[in-house]
This record gives C-alpha cells, structure tokens and sequence, in this order.
C-alpha cells in the first residue's frame, strides 16, 4: 500500500474505533518516531498514552459539572494553617479518598465563617480529580429536589440516581428551618444511603441543637446515630475567615 493510502486507511479506522486522539497525533507522533529510531512498541505506547490521558481529562471535566461544585473553592486557596492541628491531619486522611470505600460520613462543625463549605468542596474538587464522583447541594436545595420528586413519585429514581455518587456533600444542614415533611425526605435520603455512601456534612449546629432540625427526639436520635457510625468529625473551632480577613484590613 502506498504511504498516502496507509494513512488513509488508518484514519478512517482510528475514526472506526473511536480514537480520536490517536487520529489527530498519530502523523506527528510517527514522524517523531522515525526521527528518534524509537522502537515499535515505544511508538504505541506514546499514542496509547494520549488517547488515556485525554479520555480521563474529558471524564474528569464531565464528573465536576456533574458535582455542582463551586469551582473557585480549591486546596489551593485554602489557609490549612488556620486548621486545628487534628482536622488538618484528618484532612490528608480524607484527601486519600479511601473513606469513599468503607462508606465513612465526613462532619464538619463549626460556626459560620470558619471554612467548613470552602473546606469540604476544596476535598470534593481533590476527589473529583481523583475520580471519584461527588454531587454538591445546599441543603435547602436538596429537600426541595426530594419533595419535588416525592410529588412526581419520582423519589426512588433520584435516590438511585444520586446512589451512583461515592458523596453526598449536604451543605448548611439546619440553617433553614424545616417542615415536618422536608425533614422526613431528609431523613429517608440519610437512611437510603447509610452504608451505600459517603455523606459530607457542614452544619453551624452541633447534635445537641439537631432536634430543631429532625423535629422530634426519635427521629433526631436515628439520623445522628446512623451518621455518625462510620465517621469523621471535622470541628472547626476557629474564628470567622471573613471577620478576621476584614479586621486584618482595617488594621492596615
Ligand atoms: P462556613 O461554611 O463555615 O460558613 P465558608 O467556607 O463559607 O464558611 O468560608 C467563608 C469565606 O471565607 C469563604 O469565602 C471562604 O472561601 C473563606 N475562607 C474560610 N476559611 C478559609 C481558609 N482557611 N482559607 C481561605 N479562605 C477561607
Ligand atoms: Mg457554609
């Protein structure tokens, strides 16, 4: 076969096989091989690894749409300074994403302004990356989205389709006041994910203020026992960020 017609062939066939990455490198990349003499399996392995480094960035880049994450809210801009010794050694714990396995919860405390969303979307970001899947909510917009589905009897889908995450980062629990209905979706959305997931919470009440929450004794006592089984405490006992960051510029 003549070198024109070979290159034809091959892409039309890496279009076949769905390669596109290969496609659009593989002239370029089997012009650098012959110029190094590599061999034929080095040459592969260059096109190879291409293609799995895009698929994964374009996977990568769909799974932080999916999340809902705030975007801006990264490790990077994160003080970890400003974290009590003991959260900031949980935090390399939960970096490493193996928590995501065992189906442990993560719970953030602390008062408002202390990091605890900023904290939790830095780690989901990291996951995300890591290939794990996490879905962010409010937690106000979350009950909205369960009793929305329990109207259209929707329900068990999104239950299953919100199953398929590894976490669940409910932000702000308890920060709205709730009817006794929201908490009850709430609650059966807690129950349906003990031991089938992660669930990620910031709240700025501590258990002992949850009964405003879950309404009454029983329920409350069932929700915190069942999130607490497998988990992580994170308490922020720090001050507000906002209120340091603006003394700090008054100051100056
Ligand atoms: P909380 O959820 O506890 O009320 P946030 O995470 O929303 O607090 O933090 C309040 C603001 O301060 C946000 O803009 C956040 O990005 C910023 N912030 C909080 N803690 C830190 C920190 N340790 N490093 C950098 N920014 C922070
Ligand atoms: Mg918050």
């Amino acid at each position: 076969m003549s070198r024109r017609n070979t290159r034809k062939h091959l892409q039309e066939g890496l279009k076949d096989l769905r390669l596109p990455t290969m496609r659009g490198s593989v002239q370029q990349v089997a012009e650098q091989a012959r110029a190094d003499s590599a061999s034929y399996e080095d040459f592969l392995l260059t096109l190879v690894d291409q293609e799995r480094d895009a698929r994964r960035q374009g996977r990568i880049a769909r799974a932080l749409r999916a999340s809902n994450l705030p975007l801006e809210k990264t490790l990077e801009t994160f003080d970890r300074k400003r974290l009590p010794r003991k959260v900031d050694a949980h935090v390399n714990v939960l970096l490493e994403g193996a928590f995501l396995d065992r189906c442990e919860n993560v719970l953030a405390f602390g008062q408002p302004g202390s990091g605890k969303t900023h904290l939790l979307c830095a780690i989901g970001l990291e996951l995300v990356h890591a290939e794990h899947r996490v879905l962010f909510r409010r937690c106000d917009v979350l009950v909205q989205e369960l009793l929305a589905a329990k109207r259209d009897l929707l329900l068990p889908k999104l239950l299953k389709q919100w199953g398929r995450y590894d976490a669940l980062i409910i932000d702000d629990l308890g920060y709205v006041q709730h009817s006794r209905e929201e908490m009850e979706v709430l609650f059966n959305l807690l129950a349906h994910r003990y031991e089938r997931g992660s669930v990620m919470i910031t709240s700025n009440l501590p258990f002992s203020g949850w009964e405003e929450i879950f309404k009454d004794p029983m329920t409350t006592a069932a929700a915190i026992d069942r999130l607490v089984h497998h988990s992580v405490v994170l308490e922020l006992n720090i001050p507000s960020y906002r209120l340091e960051a603006s003394k700090k510029q008054r100051a100056a």
